[in-house]
């Protein structure tokens, strides 16, 4: 067994056995994986903490057969805070959803970690809106598994667009006003143009972003319509998302 350490975050765990918990970790040298940290369920476990959801730590690994193994956690930052606050739970643990869903086992990903962990941070402020960065984390994490949404040309005839009307789900961009219009949905020119800014905008840039909350349904309707025609499996907190927002 060959031993490890990487930066990490929490973003699944289960019971195993009497004693044991399997913790889904994304890491940052090699993407997701699954650990299994022994004794963990037991209350004096120096794995209690650093196996609670959403807690940004470095991990140190051994790689097994089948299963990574942890065998030690220092704690970067916990994220506590965001388990306390429903909203914000509920942004975090579709974050978490969407890494699980959308990645595939032990392939890195430097950037999206780094994308990953500055999004828990700004969630763990109160310094912006929720919705817009589970937005821009959507598209980073588009990119990143190859459905980057293309808006500066037309998928079709990749003519220049200064903005559109139009988005092909099937292509992942926008259509220009002379192709043919099908498997898409036709957004405001408001709502192309976020989509345009958001799409190429730094994690870390995010606080200086306001948009109306009229765009930003029409963006979430692009981008679960992207994700539902792709992946297989639907998060579950995208539902108490929506509840959360009629209220
Ligand atoms: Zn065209």
């Amino acid at each position: 067994m060959s031993s490890f350490e990487t930066k990490g975050v929490v973003i699944k765990t289960q019971d195993f056995k009497e004693n044991d918990k399997l913790v889904w970790i994304f890491t940052e040298k090699i993407g997701k994986i699954t650990a299994i940290a022994k004794g963990a369920k037991k209350s004096r476990s120096k794995y209690l903490s650093v196996t609670l959801p959403l807690c940004f730590a470095d991990y140190m690994l051994f790689r097994g057969k089948n299963l990574y193994t942890l065998s030690e956690g220092k704690i970067n930052n916990s994220f506590q805070g965001l388990l306390g606050n429903l909203e914000k739970l509920t942004y975090s643990s579709y974050l978490c959803e969407l890494i699980d869903i959308c990645l595939v086992d032990e392939e890195s990903n430097r950037g999206l970690f780094k994308d990953f962990v500055t999004c828990l941070y700004l969630l763990n402020t109160d310094a912006i809106d929720y919705e817009l960065l589970v937005r821009a984390f959507e598209l980073k994490i588009l990119k990143a598994t190859g459905y980057a949404l293309k808006l500066d040309n037309c998928v079709l005839c990749n003519s220049r667009m200064n903005t559109g009307s139009y988005i092909s789900i099937s292509s992942f961009g926008g259509v220009c006003e002379k192709c043919e219009k099908e498997h898409g949905v036709y957004i405001s020119k408001g709502a192309y143009n976020a989509l345009r800014f958001l799409n190429s905008l730094d994690m870390d840039k995010m606080y200086r972003v306001n948009i109306t909350p009229e765009i930003k349904e029409e963006i979430s309707k692009v981008t679960s319509l992207i994700f539902s025609s792709n992946y297989s499996k639907k998060p579950k907190s995208l539902e108490m998302l929506d509840y959360i927002k009629e209220r």
